[in-house]
């Protein structure tokens, strides 16, 4: 390794240009098979933490283990055999010893162990010993390799157990670790020694020696937590440095706030007072948008805590001072929904004409103010407003580039694709379940470089550690759990088998539900990459249940239907002419349907956490008690841990969390660029606090400090280990 260090401390930003294969033991084919792990670099390797450790001067004696129990000894492989019994069925035995006694471990058929453990290797088994025939036993245990023979490297007291990458042996693994660990040592720390004190957190190069080789357990968690705390702490800034420059190099609009307006009407013409979360976001989002700085504001409120309002008066907010508004929806059946419940809201507040409840087509009526409202819907395969009784797509966009409508409901793709807005003021977008996959809006204006408002909605219950590192440059506004709109009638979750004797009890509870008037989604599985498949299982599922329900009227609904029949469909049911809808998961966002009490989800397990609790959040819309049965043989048990955690909580907030711990936290990032794969040591469910004190830490230091300029060490740092998903961050 050449020497490139400020001050004899070489700095992240240079190990990171590092590759593996200049590490000796890890040169060659070692550094390919790293590699294809994601383990590219010097700084890869430091980070590559062990993920536990085993302590020799406790770890227990075989003699002394108590039998029966959950357990870890050392020992070293005497004998090692394969016996292959049948065909099918090989047994590996080896003997093992630990100086004072033997020990036998069998496996079945894992034959690798006998690669894996030759004799002579020092190895570390985990399992329960048992005494059988005399002798002291383990069945299939995990076995962590030590060391191979003729090689030492591990000779402390507590030795790491780095997790194993194919075609590395721990051996050389830890070996290239140690290399790596000794000559990058002492690292260069672009962390402020009054922020470490603060915090009481360690030296950085002591924390990367002991996290890899500490000499006792004790100091492996400060070590964890200072890198912990700098990968967060690098997240956070570039998180700091990107919301400072949303305020600072874009110009937004002031808009006015008028006290008489027209949220003032919607707000006395609701057939509801608002709850008091409602009047606080609300006053949140006008406080930003009378800012001349634009708004990026997220909204965290799960299914049902009363979103829509707090969007229209965004929308209406805009509409005041002369603006338009728009929202985005993620799916086109949602688009629809939309229109039609802010045209409500905006006809029972007298500021528009009513549109027909059908979906397709609006009703003229005289408006009853001076100046109705003018709400639009264009969609892929829909053109439509409140204030005519038929628009083409064309005219409609004319209309909007004109400035002749006011509030426009779209989906993502329509509105991104470049609509042209005569005076946009703020823009929603309704996000639904969908998290991680917030993106920059382009929102075109015509002839103004001012940039929208933006509020971001999401009905994902998001952990608030979440939601400051995925949304980290939003301010965020919630509606708790305990402020959602009163009278929400309570949901009893059922797991059921799929079984003739289930489905008589759910089938049962629809005759029951349908014969009080009320309604039943079925909704069926879930074929990944298939809507095809998906499409036409829901069709048989569909003419299966109209034959088992020969008195119902049962309808069908699936993302392969035109748009026309989709509307068609969902209008029907919301008029209560069908008393059961079959569909598939079409139906997961937004939709409301007053006098739904029943869902049944077939092949529960095949859904995700989340995914569950949105399509459960479409009950408890107004009649209650409502049911939801989870029909599903669970196969694996993370899906039966969603199941549980279905029927044991709807509390939007903590299943989210349970998906976290169920899933963890790298699938949750998903496709979110920044900060994805840059929490290798921080777990953002455990470094809660951590966390909150390297948010504010970082967002102070920008503050202060808004271009790094008096930080250029750890400017560097976090280009060069954050990636290229920030470089923009840097571009000026
Ligand atoms: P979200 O979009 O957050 O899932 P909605 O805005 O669709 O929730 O509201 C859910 C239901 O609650 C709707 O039927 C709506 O009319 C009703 N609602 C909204 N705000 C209130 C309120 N303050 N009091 C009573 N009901 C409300
Ligand atoms: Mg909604």
């Amino acid at each position: 390794m050449a020497d490139a260090s400020t001050g004899g401390e070489r700095t992240l930003a240079y190990l990171s240009t590092i590759p593996v294969s200049r590490v000796k033991n890890l040169t060659g084919k070692r550094a390919t098979a790293l590699a294809s792990a994601g383990i590219e670099t010097v700084v890869d390797l430091l980070f590559h933490v062990p993920r536990r450790y085993i302590d020799r001067s406790t770890s227990a004696a075989i003699a002394d283990a108590p039998l029966g129990e959950e357990v870890t000894v050392v020992a070293t492989v005497q004998k090692m055999t394969v016996r292959r019994v049948r065909r099918n069925l090989s047994i590996i035995e080896a003997t093992l010893y630990d100086g004072e006694t033997y020990l036998f471990a069998t496996w079945f058929n894992q034959v690798f162990r006998s690669r894996q453990l030759p004799e002579g290797t020092e190895v570390a088994l985990s399992g329960k010993i048992e005494r059988q025939r005399g002798r002291l036993q383990m069945k299939s245990p995990d076995a962590d390799v030590l060391d191979r023979p003729g090689e030492s490297l591990v000779t402390g007291r507590v030795v790491p157990v780095h997790s194993t990458v194919k075609g590395v042996t721990p051996g050389h693994l830890r070996r290239g670790i140690h290399n790596a660990v000794t000559r990058s040592l002492p690292v260069a720390d672009p962390v402020e020694e009054d922020v470490l004190d603060r915090l009481d957190l360690m030296d950085r190069s002591a924390a990367i020696e002991s996290i890899h080789f500490p000499e006792k357990l004790e100091e492996v968690e400060p070590a964890r937590n200072r890198l912990a705390f700098d990968e967060l702490f690098r997240l956070e800034v570039a998180l700091a440095l990107q919301k400072r420059r949303q305020i600072d190099d874009a110009v937004g609009i002031a808009h006015p706030i008028a006290t008489d307006g027209l949220l003032t009407d919607l707000v006395d013409g609701l057939p509801f007072p608002l709850t008091f979360a409602q009047e606080r976001v609300i006053s949140e989002v006008r406080e930003d948008m009378a800012r001349p700085h634009p708004m990026h504001r997220l909204l965290l409120g799960d299914v049902g805590a009363g979103k829509t309002v707090v969007a229209v008066a965004a929308m209406l907010t805009a509409v005041d001072g002369g603006h338009q508004g728009a929202v985005m929806a993620p799916t086109e059946v949602l688009a629809v929904q939309h229109f039609l419940s802010i045209g409500a809201l905006l006809a029972g507040a007298g500021l528009a004409p009513p549109i027909e409840a059908n979906g397709m087509g609006s009703l003229f009526s005289p408006p009853e103010t001076e100046r109705p409202v003018r709400l639009a819907l264009l969609t892929g395969s829909n053109a439509e407003v409140n204030y005519r009784d038929s628009i083409t797509r064309r005219e409609l966009v004319d209309e909007i580039a004109a400035g002749e409508v006011d509030i426009v409901v779209g989906t993502h793709a329509l509105i991104q694709e470049g609509l042209d807005f005569h005076r946009l003021g703020v823009a929603v977008v309704d996000e639904q379940h969908r998290f991680g996959v917030h993106q920059r809006v382009e929102l075109r204006e015509k002839g103004a470089d001012a940039e929208p408002d933006l509020l971001i909605m999401t009905a994902t219950p998001i952990p608030r550690t979440l939601s400051m590192t995925l949304y980290g440059d939003l301010d965020v506004s919630a509606i708790g759990r305990d402020e959602m709109p009163p009278g929400r009638p309570e949901v009893k979750t059922t797991a059921l088998p799929k079984t003739p004797a289930a489905e008589q009890r759910w089938l049962k509870r629809i005759v029951e539900e349908a014969a009080a008037g009320h309604q039943t989604f079925v909704v069926c599985p879930l074929v990944e990459d298939s809507p095809k498949v998906e499409a036409s299982s829901a069709t048989a599922e569909w003419e299966r249940l109209s034959r088992l329900l020969p008195d119902l009227r049962v309808g069908l609904l699936h993302g392969q239907m035109a748009p026309r029949d989709k509307a068609a469909v969902m209008a029907s049911f919301r008029d209560q002419e069908l008393d059961v809808l079959v569909a598939t998961t079409v139906i997961e966002v937004g939709i409301d349907i007053p006098h739904s009490t029943v869902m049944v989800i077939e092949d529960a397990d095949r859904f995700g956490l989340s995914q569950l609790h949105q399509l459960r959040g479409r009950l408890s819309r107004g009649v209650g008690p409502n049911y939801c049965y989870l029909v599903a043989e669970p196969t694996t048990t993370e899906s039966e841990e969603r199941l549980a955690a279905m029927v044991a909580s709807d509390d939007g907030f903590v299943l989210a969390e349970e998906d976290l711990r169920i899933r963890g936290q790298g699938t949750v990032f998903g496709a979110r660029q920044a900060g994805s794969a840059d929490l290798r040591i921080a777990d953002i469910l455990r470094d809660t606090q951590l966390l909150i004190d390297a948010r504010r830490e970082a967002f102070a230091l920008v503050a202060e400090d808004p271009e790094l300029t008096d930080h250029p060490d750890l400017a560097q740092e976090v280009r060069a280990l954050l990636g290229d998903a920030i470089a923009w961050l840097f571009v000026s």
